[in-house]
């Protein structure tokens, strides 16, 4: 039994073992991401009380995000109520709100106007897509990151081809049918290929004055291949298998201009109306909260047990965190990395409240996987390298695994099999419409004013 189990009066060497006002620690966890849930659950049984606070009321499964952005999912399937998943933790205090700031002298986090104590802090608050020093690109070009960023990609993407249609053949009307992708990581490389399928397979017959067959959608990556992380072999497979689909792969060239009317890469326009923006990420402001080290991704430079220099007390995981792995290069910003931190540092906190000296982090990297349309895929699984319908096969396993609550993955896979039998996609809805000639659409053309239902025979 460890003083966290045993609660409070355990005897603690070398260092002082907080104790909260119920006589246990308190544990704050702020971000209820991939890394703060699996801390939060990792303390289930531990006598300490816990408060997790998210700015959101969901935790949200971002692998699949681009399948809400391509109108194959809805944002429901992939997100769960975090009360909901925390529910039988009694131990458990589920905040919803917006930290400000972390006064580390005070041992407190700012929470509205509110003031959290805390004996131990995890920090675990996630990165957004960054511009590479042009924010101002993000109005035209927006990223994926939040349900919000989903369902406006798909408004866009769906506008696109209804715009199209009313419009005469042209250059504006070949603007709306280009799309374009910015970076050639698995985000991006997901997202040009389900654009395409939606484009070529599943709008294919529902329109008559386009054919949206002949949409383009051109995928820009700066770097040498598409899949960095992956292996060449897998890169080159990615990039052949998208191709196939109808995607332009332009490799080795950097956005320079973006635009309402389309990008500049290299010594090349495109113009588009749909931009997509998947490459770069920047770290939420943790380390501006505690004045703390970063990498120029804003990443708080952690210790080898996660713990911020000169604050012991202070934890942080997952996409907010630089950690290096053994090879001393930055682990990568995906979700099984801030698991195990999660899980790590959960368990640090019940080794240190017994006094037990903790072993550095350590991160199993257990493989990586990418898909490419609805069929295709590929997966590096250590030396073992997969590409084609098996990797999918296991891609699919891997997510439907990992997705929170059973509802969720039952509906994922009847949407998964729909599609794959259909070629059709289950949400298409144009949702959130302002200021297009569609409001316009939406004004009642009958102006007597409505029957109260009761009077209605
Ligand atoms: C489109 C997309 C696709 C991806 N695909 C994959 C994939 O296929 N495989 C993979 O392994 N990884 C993938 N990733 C990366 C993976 O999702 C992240 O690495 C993972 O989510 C990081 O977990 P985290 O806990 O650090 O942060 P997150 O999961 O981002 O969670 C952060 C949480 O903190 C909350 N928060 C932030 N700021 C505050 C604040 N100030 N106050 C309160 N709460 C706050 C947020 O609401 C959020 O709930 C993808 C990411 C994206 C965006």
């Amino acid at each position: 039994m460890n003083a966290l189990q045993a609660g409070a009066g355990t005897a603690d060497a070398g260092q002082t073992r907080p104790v909260g006002r119920s006589g246990r620690p308190r544990v704050v966890i702020v971000g209820a991401g991939f890394g703060g849930l699996m801390a939060a659950k990792t303390l289930a049984d531990a006598k300490a009380d816990v408060t997790i606070v998210d700015k959101r009321n969901y935790h949200l499964f971002q692998p699949l995000l681009y399948q809400v952005a391509t109108a194959a999912l809805s944002p429901a399937q992939i997100a769960a109520p975090i009360r909901s998943i925390l529910r039988d933790q009694s131990n458990v205090t589920v905040r919803l709100g917006r930290v400000s700031g972390v006064d580390a002298a005070a041992k407190q986090v700012e929470l509205g106007s509110e003031r959290l104590s805390y004996d131990w802090l995890i920090l675990a608050t996630g990165a957004r897509h960054a511009y590479f020093g042009h924010d101002e690109w993000e109005a035209f070009a927006p990223g994926l990151k939040k349900i919000e960023d989903a369902t406006a990609i798909r408004r866009r993407i769906l506008m696109a081809f209804e715009e199209a249609e009313n419009m005469a053949a042209g250059a504006e009307r070949s603007r709306l049918l280009n799309f374009v992708i910015v970076g050639g990581g698995p985000t991006g490389v997901e997202m040009a290929g389900a654009i395409a399928e939606l484009a070529k397979r599943a709008l294919a017959s529902d329109f008559r004055a386009i054919d949206p067959r002949l949409a383009r959608i051109i995928l820009v990556e700066a770097g040498p291949r598409l899949l960095p992380p992956f292996d060449p072999s897998l890169s080159e497979e990615a990039r052949r298998s998208l191709e196939q689909l109808g995607v332009e792969v332009r490799l080795g060239v950097g956005v320079t201009e973006c635009g309402g009317e389309g990008v500049s890469v290299g010594v090349e326009r495109i113009e588009s109306r749909t931009i997509v923006w998947a490459a770069g990420v920047k770290a939420s402001p943790a380390g501006a909260w505690l004045g703390a080290e970063t990498d120029r991704a804003g990443r708080v430079k952690v210790q080898l047990d996660l713990s911020v220099p000169g604050h012991p007390d202070i934890f942080v995981i997952g996409d907010v965190a630089h950690a290096t792995g053994g090879d001393g290069r930055p682990l990568p910003g995906v979700a099984p990395v801030a698991k195990q931190q999660g899980l790590y540092v959960a368990d640090i906190l019940i080794a240190r409240a017994c006094a037990k000296p903790a072993s550095p982090f350590k991160y199993r990297d257990f493989g990586s996987l990418a898909t490419i349309g609805r069929k295709r895929a590929v997966a590096q699984l250590g030396r073992l390298k997969l590409s084609g319908f098996l990797a999918w096969i296991l891609w699919s396993c891997a997510h439907i695994y990992f997705l929170i609550g059973f509802r969720n993955r039952l509906a994922v896979v009847m949407n998964w099999a729909w599609n794959y039998v259909t070629f059709q996609r289950g949400t298409r809805l144009i949702t959130g419409i302002s200021g297009s000639r569609v409001d316009d659409m939406e004004k009642p053309v009958d102006q007597t004013p409505p029957v109260p239902m009761r009077d209605v025979a």
